[in-house]
């Protein structure tokens, strides 16, 4: 691996940090809360933490998973998101999506799951009126940030990639595909990692351990109720200084899922271009928002929609929040270039957001 791509992983981790909120008791035969290990998938680090405990005997001894019954658990989450990834990646050749970039404009037999994903894709560009648009890859690919040798593309061929974007350019009924236009190119990359997320927890579910959390790059699922119906405390990165957060959000069952220009990105004469692109401009999005976490109940929403908002910007937050008969229920932690922190209503108040404050130094 690359130094630039270490960087750029180890940034994109820094997203979400995870915290418990429930201590680890005193006693010192007492396991750690949770059994926590770490794969790689869709380009990113997946840390799963399950909940060690077992529930308590008859005699009210609390009793604890073994750590190879915990650690099948995880390989299974290992497999489901291997295989998401292979039928959604962009850069494995024979997955579905590389498939229906191919340019052809009709598609029969395409994977059912990738056909649904798409559709639940184009919910999100309506509502965000293109900000979130799946068909913008000729442009991902054009600028190709990741890449070592990155720089930014001519005005023509920025010309030429957009004219392939645009998401009424897919047509399909889940069972079909067709694309009005051969050289659309489609890039699950704003929700394929929520999406394989929100499998994962449906899996989790299904096991015998009662809760825990997965952090997938920049989204993060819980699952389970904690002890004392305790909440997650879910850290928010300061996307001025990846090494801090702003502050934290506590949920339930649920997701948070980030969006940042800090994640990815190359520089050029001393200006930083993002990764995430506004489909109107063919260029790396410019709006006021540095970092977006939506906290959802649906993971591949969530994702969707923290890259949209990210696009459009504060207004957009204004424009799509609390508009429960067109768009799913959401709040979000906006931070503006500025340093200002917006919060939407539900965040406000008690139990909502949680600012972090330096610690005061020891040597005044
Ligand atoms: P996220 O980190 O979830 O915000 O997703 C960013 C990734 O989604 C990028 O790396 C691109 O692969 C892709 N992408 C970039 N801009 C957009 C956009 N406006 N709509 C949909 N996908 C995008
Ligand atoms: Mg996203």
């Amino acid at each position: 691996m690359t130094p630039m791509k270490k960087k750029i992983i180890s940034i994109l981790c820094a997203a979400l940090m995870l915290t418990s909120l429930a201590s680890c008791g005193k006693e010192e035969e007492k396991p750690s809360e949770y059994y926590s290990a770490t794969f790689f998938a869709m380009d990113t680090e997946v840390t799963v933490k399950l909940s060690r405990s077992a529930g308590a005997d008859e005699n009210g001894k609390v009793t604890y998973h073994d750590d190879s019954h915990l650690s099948q658990i995880v390989k299974e989450c290992a497999n489901i998101a291997a295989k998401t990834e292979a039928k959604l990646s962009r850069t494995i050749a024979d997955s579905a999506v590389s498939e229906l970039n191919k340019e052809t404009d009709y598609f029969l037999g395409t994977d059912p799951e990738v056909l649904m994903l798409i559709k639940t894709a184009e919910k999100y560009s309506k509502l965000s009126d293109g900000a979130f648009d799946v068909t913008v890859g000729s442009v991902t690919e054009l600028w190709n940030v990741t890449s070592d040798s990155a720089a930014v593309p001519s005005d023509e061929s920025i010309a030429e990639a957009m004219s392939h974007v645009g998401y009424e350019k897919l047509v399909t009924d889940g069972v079909t595909l067709k694309k009005t236009d051969r050289k659309t190119k489609i890039d699950l990359g704003a929700i394929g990692k929520g999406y394989a997320l929100g499998k994962i927890m449906e899996y989790l579910k299904t096991t015998d351990v009662s809760y825990g959390l997965v952090s997938f790059g920049g989204n993060v699922g819980t699952f389970g109720t904690k002890p004392n119906g305790a909440k997650y405390k879910v850290g928010v990165t300061d996307a001025a200084d990846t090494s801090r957060v702003i502050g934290y959000v506590y949920i339930g069952e649920g997701f948070v899922s980030v969006s940042g220009d800090y994640e990815r990105f190359f520089v050029e004469d001393g200006k930083a271009y993002g990764h995430i692109f506004d489909p109107s401009t063919g260029r790396p999005a410019e709006s006021d928002v540095v970092s977006v976490a939506v906290i959802m109940n649906d993971a591949a929403g969530a994702d969707a929609l923290s890259t949209a908002l990210f696009v459009m910007g504060s207004d957009g937050v204004t424009e799509l929040y609390g508009k429960s008969a067109s768009v799913p229920d959401f709040e979000a932690v906006v931070q503006l270039k500025d340093g200002t922190v917006l919060l939407t209503d539900g965040l406000k108040g008690e139990g909502g957001f949680e600012k972090y404050v330096e610690p005061e130094s020891a040597a005044e």
